[in-house]
C-alpha cells in the first residue's frame, strides 16, 4: 500500500467526478465532502505484562441523512483518520448503491491484533464499545467487523455495549456470531457477494465460468471465500496472495487446499505446491505487486488500499477488476485503466454483500426473525444483481466508468434524503 496517498483524498476526488458528470445542488455537494461527526478515542488497556497502554480509537459518521449510519471497526497498525473518513464516506454511497436504509460510518484502532494476546484484544473491544456506548445504537449507528475484526469481537462489543446502557439491543452490531444474534451467511457474505458480482461481469464481458482465469489478492476473510466459492463455480484461480506473498500457476489452484495450507504454515506464498490442481502442474512464487500485472480475465483486490495506482495502472492486463477491498483503486490509476477499457467494478458496488446481509442481520434482530442461510443468499443475489445492473446501464449510457457511474447514482439519492430533511 503507498502510504503517501491519502484516501480521503481520493474519496473526495470519486465525488468530484461524479458532481462534474451530474451534478447536484453546490451547498449539498459542499455537505456531502464534511463528515457530520468525528469521534476520537484513547482506549487505556491492561496489557498482560502489567503495563497499562493506551489505544487511539477513531468513529466517523459521515451523514445519516438516509437512516442510521453503518460500517465496519477496523484494527490495523496503519489507521490514520484519512483513512476511516474515506470508508465513512465510501459506506456511505455503498450503502445507497445497495438501497439500504443506512447512512455511512466507520471505525477503526490503531493496533497490531498479531502482535496482541486475546485477553489484550478483548479488553481493547470492551474498551471501544463502552467508550462509543452512547453515541452509537440500532437506530443511531450500526459497527460490524473489517479488517483484522470479527464475529468473537462483535460479540465482545456487543456485550460490553449491552452493560452499559442496561438493555439488550442486539441490533447494535452486526456481524455477530449465530449465537450471539448473528446472521446465517453474515460471515463468508462479503466473498458470495463477489461471486454473484463476478457472474455478472462475466456475462457483461461475454465469458463463461469455465474459460474465465481469476487472481485474488488477500486472502483474508473477503479473499479467501472468494476464492473457495467461484472455484465451486467452475472459474479457474490461477493467483492468490496475502500479505506476505503469493503463487501463480496456469493450471490453477484448489483454493480451499490453500486456505487449510495457510492456517498451517502462515502464508498462502508457501502452499503452491500443495494447491496446484492438474496432476504434475507447477507454479511460481509471486510476489503481490507481480499478481496484479498478470494476464488474467478477473483481477479480485481483497486486501487494502492503494494497490493500483498510477505507478502500475498501465501495466494491469486484467480484462476486469472487482474490488472486494475498499479504496484498491486511486482516482489517477482509474483513468488509465478506463483508457485501457478495463471494466472496474467499484468497491461501493462490488464489496456490498457484507453491508447487506449485515441489513438482513439488523433486521432479523429488530424483528425477532431467523432466516436460513439459503433465503439470505437469495435475498443477496437479487439485490446485487439489480444494484451490479442499474450501476453498468448508467455507465453505458454517460460513457463513463462503472465507480463515477455508482457514485452518481449513490449521491443523487443521498442529496434527496439530505433536502428532505433539511440541514
Ligand atoms: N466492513 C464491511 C464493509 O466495508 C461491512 C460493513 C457492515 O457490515 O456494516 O463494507
Amino acid at each position: 500500500m503507498d502510504a503517501s496517498i491519502n484516501p480521503f483524498e481520493n474519496a473526495l476526488k470519486q465525488l468530484e467526478n461524479a458532481q462534474k458528470t451530474e451534478p447536484i445542488d453546490e451547498d449539498i455537494y459542499q455537505l456531502l465532502r464534511h463528515p457530520q461527526r468525528i469521534i476520537e478515542l484513547s482506549i487505556p488497556v491492561k496489557m498482560d505484562s502489567g503495563e497499562l497502554k493506551f489505544f487511539t480509537g477513531y468513529r466517523v459518521q459521515y451523514n445519516d441523512a438516509p437512516g442510521p449510519t453503518k460500517g465496519g471497526i477496523r484494527y490495523h497498525p496503519h489507521v490514520t483518520l484519512d483513512e476511516v473518513m474515506a470508508l465513512a464516506a465510501w459506506m456511505t454511497w455503498k450503502c445507497s448503491v445497495a438501497g439500504l436504509p443506512y447512512g455511512g460510518a466507520k471505525g477503526g484502532v490503531i493496533c497490531n491484533p498479531k502482535e496482541m494476546s486475546e485477553g489484550e484484544i478483548e479488553r481493547l473491544s470492551r474498551g471501544y464499545a463502552r467508550a462509543l456506548a452512547n453515541c452509537i445504537g440500532p437506530e443511531v449507528d450500526i459497527p460490524a467487523p473489517d479488517v483484522y475484526t470479527n464475529p468473537q469481537i462483535m460479540a465482545w462489543m456487543s456485550d460490553e455495549y449491552n452493560k452499559a446502557v442496561g438493555k439488550e439491543l442486539p441490533a447494535t452490531f452486526t456481524g455477530k456470531p449465530i449465537e450471539n444474534g448473528g446472521s446465517e451467511g453474515r460471515g463468508i457474505s462479503t466473498g458470495v457477494g463477489g461471486t454473484f458480482i463476478v457472474r455478472e461481469v462475466a456475462k457483461k464481458l461475454g465469458l463463461k465460468a469455465e474459460e474465465t482465469s481469476v487472481a485474488v489478492q488477500g486472502y483474508g476473510n473477503a479473499g479467501s471465500i472468494v476464492a473457495q466459492k467461484l472455484d465451486e463455480m467452475g472459474y479457474k484461480i490461477v493467483a492468490v496472495s496475502d500479505s506476505k506473498g503469493g503463487i501463480y500457476s496456469e493450471h490453477g489452484f484448489d483454493p480451499h487446499k490453500i486456505l487449510s495450507c495457510k492456517s498451517e504454515v502462515g502464508t498462502v506464498g508457501e502452499c503452491g505446491h500443495i494447491g496446484v490442481l492438474a496432476e504434475g502442474g507447477d507454479f511460481q512464487k509471486i510476489t503481490n505487486e507481480e499478481l496484479l500485472e498478470l494476464d488474467v480475465d478477473i483481477l479480485i483486490p481483497a486486501a487494502l488500499e492503494n494497490q493500483i495506482t498510477v505507478e502500475n495502472a498501465d501495466k494491469i492486463k486484467a480484462k476486469a477488476v472487482v474490488e472486494l477491498a475498499n479504496g484498491p483503486t486511486t482516482p489517477a490509476a482509474d483513468e488509465i485503466l478506463f483508457e485501457k477499457g478495463i471494466i472496474v467494478v467499484p468497491d461501493i458496488l462490488a464489496n456490498a454483500g457484507g453491508v447487506s446481509v449485515s441489513y438482513y442481520e439488523w433486521y432479523q434482530n429488530m424483528n425477532d426473525a431467523h432466516w436460513t442461510e439459503e433465503e439470505v443468499f437469495e435475498k443477496l443475489d437479487t439485490l446485487l444483481t439489480k444494484a451490479f445492473a442499474d450501476v453498468s446501464e448508467k455507465s453505458d449510457n454517460n460513457k463513463t466508468d462503472m465507480r463515477t457511474a455508482a457514485f452518481i447514482l449513490a449521491v443523487h439519492k443521498v442529496a434527496e434524503k439530505v433536502k428532505e430533511r433539511g440541514y
